[in-house]
């Protein structure tokens, strides 16, 4: 029997479902495979205290084979037994890619099992595909996304790529056959306590629209500067059926607790049919985060700030001013 090369995706869960970012990656290795010479499985991976009920959706997801990695231990995410039970899988079954969606999650795990592989690592990438020389090659934003750079993982195995959720769209894939299931006891963890303890689980929560689903954004930066400015942002979204996103400089100044929103490099990435930047000033990691937008609109009260040159329309004003006006009259 000649073993076929595996392209592995693990399936994060969310609230005991599958994360959408699974999904994502599994439409860009479907795209891969068309592309490959030789012939590979898409296998997706999960780890659970019990993986019965989420192996029945990966089951018909279009993949060649669902390997669930139980153990009691693995109910909560604890970074050393996931990273211990993943890797030690992977040595043991030798994938030629393992594929972990940057979550807050898998932002963590993936350094941590290619660490424990010795492997290398292509950490946030915005495209997987194959050169004219027919070599893989992960195309990661450097310096800010001053430079795409393309990484390559010429020698080691499995080859392992983290990508943003959001970064790769969902796509329709004809799913002819269900998947093998192979369940395995995660033995390792017999004999491993872990120096983490979950003490207490807290929602983030989010008011309003998924920022990262909407088909108008309307976001604030630094420029903003006041509570009341900011609830006219956060009012006019509501009239357009819009979601509020922001800057990192937003969490910085408390108009925002947490990052949940926040758009970038190290936050959400957006494509709505429209954008509305207020007070922002157009840092690198912020645009990185917007570039798919349909139509850019920035509000700046400087004429030179950087957000100009990504945008379609610019407006060069208090934004507290054009919120005010664009209130009265939507
Ligand atoms: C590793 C790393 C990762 C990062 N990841 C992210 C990320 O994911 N997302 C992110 O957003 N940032 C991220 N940052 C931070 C980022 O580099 C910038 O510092 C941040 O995006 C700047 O936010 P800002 O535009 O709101 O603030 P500023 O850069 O301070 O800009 C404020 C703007 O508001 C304008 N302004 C001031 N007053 C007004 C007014 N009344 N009306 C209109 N305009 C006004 C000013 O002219 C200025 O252009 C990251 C940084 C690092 C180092």
């Amino acid at each position: 029997m000649i073993c076929k090369k595996e392209i592995w995706i693990y399936a994060e869960t969310e609230s005991q479902k599958i994360a959408p970012s699974y999904y994502e990656l599994l439409g860009k290795a479907h795209e891969l495979k068309e592309s490959l010479n030789e012939a590979y499985e898409i296998v997706a991976v999960i780890l659970s205290d019990s993986a019965e009920e989420v192996s029945k959706e990966l089951r018909s997801s279009a993949v060649d084979r669902v390997y669930c990695l139980e153990h009691e231990k693995l109910g909560n995410y604890n970074p050393e037994y996931y990273a211990a039970v993943l890797s030690e899988f992977a040595k043991k079954h030798k994938p030629e890619m393992l594929w972990i969606a940057a979550s807050a999650i898998g932002g963590e795990l993936a350094p941590s099992v290619a660490a424990l592989l010795n492997t290398g690592l292509a950490a946030h990438c915005v495209d997987i595909l194959i050169n004219d020389k027919g070599e893989l090659v992960h195309l990661v934003p450097a310096f800010g996304g001053k430079l795409l750079t393309e990484i390559l993982v010429p020698k080691t195995r499995p080859i392992m790529a983290s990508v943003k959720p959001g970064i790769f769209r969902e796509r329709e894939i004809a799913c002819s056959k269900e998947a093998e299931l192979v369940f395995e006891r995660a033995e390792i963890l017999d004999s491993m306590e872990s120096r983490f303890k979950l003490v207490e689980e807290q929602e983030m929560q989010s008011s309003g629209l998924p920022v990262e689903k909407a088909e108008v954004v309307l976001a604030g930066g630094r420029g903003i500067g006041n509570t009341q400015t900011w609830e006219k942002l956060k009012e006019l979204a509501g009239r357009l059926d819009g979601a509020v996103g922001y800057t990192r400089s937003l969490v910085d100044i408390g108009l925002e607790e947490n990052e949940l929103n926040m758009i970038g490099s190290s936050g959400k990435s957006v494509r709505p049919k429209l954008y509305m930047g207020f007070g922002i000033s157009g840092a690198s990691h912020h645009i990185s985060g917007i570039k798919d937008s349909g139509t850019i609109i920035a509000v700046n009260t400087d004429d030179e700030a950087d957000i100009f040159d990504s945008s379609d329309y610019k407006i060069v004003a208090d934004c507290d001013r054009i919120l005010s006006a664009l209130l009265e009259v939507l």
